[in-house]
């Protein structure tokens, strides 16, 4: 398992809300709107919404991810629910916004090679999935097993973070997660 203890400012930058501002605040209450809206904030912020192709490899190919100014959605995409969808389109505009602001090279390195740095960026944006489906109406006992259970597994299996003490990734994201539910 491993050994490195997430830091103090780790944390304090997975806590961050400064992207989680009113743009999305104003996107549609209920799920069709929600994802209408975050597709037009995509079209209209110079963002392309497209499938992924064979170069992310088998193991990454159901993941949706944010690479500067595409939005690449996984496999299976056209099955997921309206609500899902919209949940996963604000995460992603969520990415969208850390790419502009860290700028394409600092963010790109920093996320590629700093398990501390992809933890931090990714809590913020699943925080924002966590928004989402409150604001759909998703009931308390669901939200709070996503934030405290669901979401930190999924941190730990698909994000590489195994240099990451386990506990904190958990402990931390999920303290961090619950604020939002
Ligand atoms: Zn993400």
């Amino acid at each position: 398992m491993g050994l490195i203890k997430l830091r103090d400012s780790d944390v304090e930058l997975a806590s961050w809300t400064r992207f989680h501002d009113e743009d999305l605040e104003n996107f549609g209450r209920d799920a069709a709107a929600m994802l209408a809206d975050a597709e037009k904030w995509a079209r209209d912020n110079g963002y392309v919404i497209k499938p992924k192709t064979s170069f992310f490899g088998s193991r990454f190919s159901k993941m949706t991810t944010t690479y500067y100014k595409e939005i690449r959605v996984g496999d299976g995409w056209e099955d997921y629910s309206i609500p899902r969808k919209a949940s996963v389109l604000r995460h992603e505009i969520v990415h969208a916004k850390q790419w502009r602001h860290f700028g394409r090279a600092s963010f790109g390195a920093n996320y590629i090679f700093s398990a501390r740095f992809r933890w931090a960026m990714e809590v913020q944006a699943y925080r924002e999935s966590v928004r989402a489906y409150r604001v759909l109406g998703a009931k308390e006992d669901w939200l709070r097993n996503y934030a405290t259970r669901e979401v930190p597994d999924v941190l730990w299996q698909n994000y590489m973070l195994g240099v990451l003490r386990k506990g904190d990734v958990y402990e931390h994201a999920a303290r961090i997660l619950l604020r939002a539910a």
